[in-house]
């Protein structure tokens, strides 16, 4: 499904020298910025349930440590590869340092379509990775985190195999975790949550009013379901609705109250075509649909320079990780569409992870309405911020983010002494 043009890790290199540059800083400042201070490349064999090996491969890439632990989720799909991964892991180091959290920024990610195994064959794959990674990761170097196809039951059957492999168990060693095995209450909301909070805040700065709203939201996973729950609760119309199975569009908007993430894809598919005046939207035309605010909440690449002269959205709110291209943002930014970057509107996900570790290093638990409020709290200081920075620089929240995170990472750089 992803189309690559450039390479997106070559375009957010690009981004970070013109920031740092843009600041005054010399190229001794943020050279050690442009590439990742570890890659680690796995093969991992796992027993399929016919009796046969099969070989998988797998990534842990961390970007940069400056500021922090290595942070990032690991994902499952047919498509990763070390180049995305590394690009994910730059993202991370990113969008660490706009939320103001101490980490660096960290990915990983096997290449398999886990639609395609049986739960025990997942199972075993997921604890062979563990495996795998166990020499680079720890409870203060490095703390995976669900990502793509990967939930808190992975992130269980994870922090078990790493439990095995020390002789006592480590709460901590990975987020997104069951609440069972030390995870935190409101980690599986945090990242529609803060991607609700950041996108209301910005439609209160531009008067908009949420039942006059119109929002598009592609994916309906854990990031877009939530999303689409905690904006209608505020009052906006979710008109378009998309995941694997397709793409659907109610002009009325939907009950998205009736959507469950245990349902899978198919049949939240099924429930949103079922209401009143649903209609089946061509996959293809779905991010062209006529609204306000467009919520990309599914893979990269996903807005191109072969389909952003046909975006209608006045807003986009970049929930999923780089959905819209360097060439893409060029000929949306010429079309007056205001973009809410990555870096600042997923970082809820990041921000609870963070405070589900801190809980576990403390082996104490916070209510969910804790949480939640610390969230909002963190979150919304990161707003207001990149907005800050932004009117002063007359640039784009992008550029104003990446200055934000650009500039904390070259002074962590530059408090550290010399290398
Ligand atoms: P998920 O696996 O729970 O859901 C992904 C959704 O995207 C599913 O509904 C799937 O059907 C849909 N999808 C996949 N291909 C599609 C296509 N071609 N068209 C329409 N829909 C499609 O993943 P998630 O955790 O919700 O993550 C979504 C995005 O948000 C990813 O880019 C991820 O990196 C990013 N993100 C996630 C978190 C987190 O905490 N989960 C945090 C930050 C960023």
């Amino acid at each position: 499904m992803s189309h690559k043009e450039l390479s997106q890790y070559q375009e957010t290199l690009n981004l970070i020298i013109e920031y740092a540059e843009n600041l005054g800083y010399k190229e001794s400042d943020y050279v050690t910025l442009l590439s990742p201070d570890r890659e680690l490349s796995v093969s991992l064999p796992v027993s399929m349930d016919d009796g046969t090996i099969k070989v998988f491969h797998g990534y842990r890439i961390q970007d940069n440590g400056i500021r922090g632990p290595y942070k990032g989720g690991i994902r499952y799909h047919p498509e990763v590869d070390a180049e995305e991964v590394r690009d994910l892991a730059l993202l991370m180091s990113l969008k660490c340092s706009v939320a103001n959290i101490p980490y660096g920024g960290a990915k990983g990610g096997i290449t398999v379509d886990p639609r395609q195994l049986s739960k025990d064959e997942l199972e075993r794959l997921t604890r062979k990775y563990a495996e795998k990674i166990f020499p680079v990761i720890g409870l203060d170097i490095d703390i995976p985190a669900p990502d793509v196809n990967t939930n808190p039951e992975i992130m269980g059957w994870f922090s078990d195999e790493y439990a095995k492999l020390v002789g006592r168990r480590v709460p901590g060693i990975v987020t997104g975790k069951p609440i069972e095995l030390g995870g935190s209450y409101g980690r599986t909301e945090a990242t529609g949550r803060g991607v609700t909070t950041v996108t209301h805040l910005y439609s209160q700065r531009l008067d908009l009013v949420p039942s006059e709203t119109k929002v598009v939201i592609q994916g309906t996973g854990n990031v877009g379901l939530v999303t689409a729950q905690l904006l209608a609760d505020l009052g906006y119309q979710i008109i378009g609705l998309s995941n694997i199975s397709g793409a659907v569009y109610n002009p009325d908007g939907f009950d998205v109250s009736e959507l469950n993430i245990n349902n899978g894809d198919q049949k939240n598919y099924d429930i949103l075509l079922d209401q009143e005046n649903s209609e089946v939207y061509p996959d293809d035309e779905f991010l062209e649909m006529e609204c306000d605010i467009l919520i990309p909440a599914a893979l990269g690449n996903q807005i191109r320079g072969n389909n952003a002269d046909r975006i209608k959205a006045k807003i986009i709110v970049e929930a999923a990780n780089a959905p819209v291209t360097a060439t893409a943002e060029k000929i949306l930014l010429e079309k007056d569409v205001k973009i809410l970057p990555d870096i600042l509107a997923n970082s809820g996900g990041v921000i609870c992870s963070y405070f589900e570790w801190v809980q576990n290093l403390q082996y104490f638990n916070w209510t969910e309405e804790e949480v939640n409020e610390k969230l909002v709290a963190q979150i919304t200081k990161a707003f207001e911020e990149v907005v800050s920075v932004q009117s002063e620089q007359k640039g784009t929240y992008r550029q104003a983010a990446m200055s934000i995170a650009v500039d904390r990472l070259i002074q962590a750089n530059r408090a550290k002494g010399k290398f």
